[in-house]
């Protein structure tokens, strides 16, 4: 994804990942400038925008417990940046974010030392890359992800799992890191077409999903949200075999589940957007946290209808579920 304007901050304009953005993005309007970025570019849409700005501290930081999912192991994400090209409907930055366009770190040195003290205090982290960024989204991030890979290579029982919709596989370090997990995020493509506007086609992430698996990265799937739109059963079916299919010369993956939750001004916005399909005309309820969510027995029926066909070979885990109704998913398949 190539942004149309690249707003460089002062400060960082000599970093390397600057200068790479700049060689890899070389019809983005480039502009070094501390001026504020709705006065930079009032007429460009947020997603069209990149803003590379300093590290100015706390890149690791846990993980909410409601959406963790491996029980006995501390969780964290990275915020090396914020937001994406993808304009997702679901997205929870869509309410939460600081700004509305997509912001990268460029201070590489600094997050990797940061993340180097991070690993060193907690040796078991599992963390998170892709909680509130993409980090396959632009194509000169592999600076960024190849330091991370070489911090996480002193630091043997740590895992760092990178989420993304994007297909740049190219851009992870090779040979695959033993505790590199690459996840693909996944929905049915009638859906994805829909509700994730600007990422790529659901048929290339299945093949950038083989890809990873023949080339012996250690797999990851995400179906979160898991989205419940009448008539699922055959969208999620259909999925569920191309995974499989994806995942055919993998060792090593692991699925992970969460149905379509978020706070009331998420779900409002959803709603005004769509009246009616995922939300299941009205049928949302309070659940925990202060989100909405599916009723629990629709929960329940979606995650044990995944995990019966995706947990045959590789563990399944849920997250966004601190009630019951991830149980069904529980057993062998759960780690
Ligand atoms: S790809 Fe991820 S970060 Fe980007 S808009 Fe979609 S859900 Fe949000």
């Amino acid at each position: 994804m190539t942004p149309a304007v690249l707003i460089v901050r002062p400060e960082v304009a000599d970093e390397p990942l600057v200068r790479a953005a700049r060689a890899a993005m070389p019809a983005a309007e480039a502009r070094v400038t501390d001026a504020d970025v709705r006065t930079v570019c009032p007429r460009i849409a947020p997603w069209r925008i990149l803003v590379l700005d300093r590290f100015k501290g706390d890149l690791v930081k846990p993980l909410a417990p409601a959406e963790c999912s491996l029980p006995g192991r501390a969780e964290a994400y990275l915020a090396c940046g914020v937001n994406c090209p993808g304009r997702c409907r679901y997205c929870f930055l869509r309410t939460c974010a600081t700004v509305p366009h997509p912001v990268f770190y460029a201070n590489v040195e600094a997050m990797a030392a940061e993340l180097d003290a991070a690993l060193a205090a907690a040796p078991d982290l599992y963390v998170h890359l892709g909680h509130i960024l993409d980090p396959l989204a632009y194509p000169f991030l592999s600076p960024l992800i190849g330091a991370f890979a070489a911090v996480l290579a002193r630091h043997a029982r740590a895992t760092i799992e990178l989420r993304t919709k994007w297909t740049a596989i190219d851009m992870l370090p090779a040979p695959p890191p033993p505790n590199l997990r690459v996840a693909l995020s996944l929905a049915p493509a009638r859906i994805a077409r829909r509700y994730e506007p600007g990422t790529p086609s659901v048929k290339a992430r299945l093949r950038a999903l083989a890809l990873l698996a023949e080339r012996g990265y250690r797999a990851g799937v995400r179906l979160d949200p898991v989205l419940l739109f009448d008539g699922w059963e055959d969208d999620y079916a259909e999925l569920c075999a191309d995974i499989l299919a994806a995942l055919r010369a993998a060792r090593d993956a692991d699925i992970v589940l969460g149905t379509l939750r978020g706070p009331p001004d998420l779900i409002s916005m959803i709603r005004a957007e769509d009246p009616g399909e995922v939300l299941r005309r009205g049928e949302f309820v309070r659940t925990h946290g202060g989100k909405l969510g599916y009723p629990r027995p629709l929960r329940r029926k979606a995650l044990r209808f995944l995990a019966e066909r995706l947990g045959t070979r590789f563990p399944v885990r849920v997250c966004g579920e601190p009630d019951d109704a991830a149980a069904d998913t529980d057993g062998g398949a759960r780690r």
